[in-house]
């Protein structure tokens, strides 16, 4: 499979005056399966630029697009409003999540709704499906996906996709436990070719009042790769108030401790093949 970033950003998009390198737009990643399903993972703003990537703006057919939703706060679904295959009829979208059907469904329809926009999600022109994940593996697109339970206010999924004996966890939002690795999820990413992990704050950030926030830190991020020996961390969701120089001296740090480990960047792609 091949994993592209569109959104990296927590908690809020940004457009620095400067530009950045690493990017402003909030989670949404494409998985491409081996056998060319594309599967995305959340539906920040990243996923504007993902669609266009992914019809080049002339796509006419489309296969069942699988849309995984870690969890509905805003930085992680304010792309669908905009998202155009929504209001194409020919469109096959297949909504997942860690909760049941019903309150998937429930929720996409909650979140899109007069007076906040003007066309209701239910009367999009797509066909919709939503479906559970749980905990045991289901096929998806071809490849085997599961989720666990994050440590964050109001809930988040993570998710593990795995094709041909590689695997890929999204741990987008959670906050490490004071006494030592969430367990849970180490055994959840044990033997992970990459973890995606949360590093909204650095340690003096979290320190001096984020505790409770629902957010880690790069060293906790190192904490849990270790624990689930993962061969790679890619450290995510960063945050909005990080400039490109203060993300590139946290990279430096982490990358002392933890060599293969980068911060995740729009346009960054990882290929994992039997
Ligand atoms: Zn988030
Ligand atoms: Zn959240």
């Amino acid at each position: 499979m091949r994993i592209e970033f569109f959104g990296i950003r927590g908690t809020s998009p940004i457009a620095p005056r400067r530009g950045t390198i690493y990017g402003g737009h909030t989670p949404s990643a494409l998985v491409r399966t081996a056998a060319g399903e594309n599967l995305v993972v959340d539906a920040g703003t990243g996923l504007l630029p993902l669609e266009h990537a992914l019809s080049g703006g002339t796509c006419t057919t489309f296969r069942p697009l699988h849309i995984l939703l870690t969890h509905f706060h805003f930085d992680h679904v304010s792309g669908l409003p905009f998202f155009q295959t929504l209001y194409r009829k020919d469109a096959d979208l297949r909504f997942y999540s860690n909760g049941t059907s019903d309150s998937l469904r429930w929720r996409l329809k909650a979140f899109m709704t007069g007076p906040y926009f003007p066309v209701e999600f239910e009367s999009s022109s797509s066909r919709k499906e939503y479906r559970r994940v749980g905990p045991r593996p289901v096929d998806i697109g071809g490849v085997l996906v599961s989720t666990c339970p994050l440590n964050h206010p109001q809930g988040c999924g993570a998710y593990r996709i795995e094709e041909n004996g590689r695997s890929v966890v999204f741990a987008t939002d959670t906050e490490h436990y004071a006494e030592g690795v969430d367990a849970r999820l180490a055994a959840f990413a044990l033997g992970a070719d990459v973890l995606i992990y949360d590093a909204s704050y650095t340690p003096a950030e979290y320190a001096a009042g984020k505790k409770g926030w629902g957010h880690s830190t790069w060293p906790a991020g190192v904490e849990l790769a270790r624990a689930a020996g993962a061969g790679k961390l890619i450290l995510s969701h960063l945050n909005p108030d990080h400039s490109d120089a203060k993300i590139k001296r946290l990279e430096a740090a982490a990358r002392k401790v933890f060599p293969r480990s980068v911060f995740a960047r729009e346009g960054l792609i990882l290929r994992l093949e039997k």
